[in-house]
């Protein structure tokens, strides 16, 4: 099992160094010093959107340096549909698959945060914008399934834009089996924590994510199933102010906890303490 930091270093090897010595930032447009965004674990200084993040910044801020290890690399997405759309699916994730040194949507393993040793899962959007396909579906299934063996607790931080088109009913079918998953977890009594991130949505919230003992979210995180302008038509009326991020969806009562990024990290182990003996 590859190590951490090799992986890191491979993996920024592959995506090379970020352009640039100030970064735009998408939310107040404002140009802020990439340092200092880095320093802020890359939380924008002047309206503090959170960035999102790739699965190895998101490693790096939560689990304990060269504790992770990866579990089911060798699974790979195929295309059982021979799907075209404007490209052919192959061709699509051969794509994502250079332009992200990534195999797929999602990286598994068991690693430390602080003192608690966990199965983890984490999400990188800019693979296909986080989609679950086959392959998303069932290393998260196989990652709850090491937990039950191992009696770990789960954490699973997500960010996804639903399922994945191009695999389409199989890819659906993973709603069911993940939930099923998780559902056996919850019978073991093991603690299964989930971090919303932007964006959450789709069919990725609507199985495994929103099932979480506990529900965390990132600050101004969009969490939701379909999207706002799908719904203002649906419905024929137009949808209230911050509709969908995560201090509405948060008052509304579908989250336990709102919490920023610089936090997040002892808010997880807090939680850890209190579910684990
Ligand atoms: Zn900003």
């Amino acid at each position: 099992m590859p190590r951490l930091k090799d992986t890191l270093s491979r993996l920024r090897r592959k995506r090379g160094i970020p352009d640039g010595v100030w970064t735009k930032c998408p939310s107040c447009e404002e140009i802020v010093y990439s340092k200092e965004l880095e320093a802020k674990l890359k939380v924008c200084p002047k309206c503090n959107y959170h960035f999102r993040l790739t699965w190895q910044e998101r490693l790096e801020q939560l689990v304990e340096p060269d504790s992770f290890q990866q579990i089911d690399t060798e699974l790979l997405p195929t295309d059982p549909l021979n799907f075209v759309d404007l490209k052919n699916y192959s061709d699509r994730l051969k794509e994502a698959q250079e332009k992200t040194g990534l195999q797929e949507a999602i990286v598994t393993g068991i690693g430390n945060i602080g003192p608690h040793r966990v199965v983890i899962g984490i999400m990188d959007f800019s693979f296909l914008g986080g989609s679950m396909g086959s392959v998303v579906g069932e290393k998260i299934t196989r990652a709850l399934e090491l937990a039950m063996r191992e009696k770990l607790p789960v954490v699973m931080v997500c960010a996804s834009g639903g399922a994945r088109m191009q695999e389409g009913i199989l890819s659906l079918m993973q709603m069911a089996k993940t939930s099923a998953a998780v559902g056996k977890l919850h019978e073991a009594g093991l603690p299964y924590i989930t971090v919303l991130t932007d964006p959450t949505t789709g069919g990725v919230s609507a199985s495994f994510a929103y099932l979480g003992d506990i529900i965390i979210a990132e600050p101004k995180a969009l969490i939701g199933f379909a999207g706002p302008r799908v719904i203002e038509k649906t419905i024929g009326q137009k949808l209230p102010e911050g509709f969908q991020r995560a201090e509405f969806v948060y008052k509304h009562g579908l989250l336990d906890i709102v919490v920023k990024r610089k936090d997040l990290k002892d808010t997880l182990i807090k939680i850890l303490n209190l579910l684990t003996k």
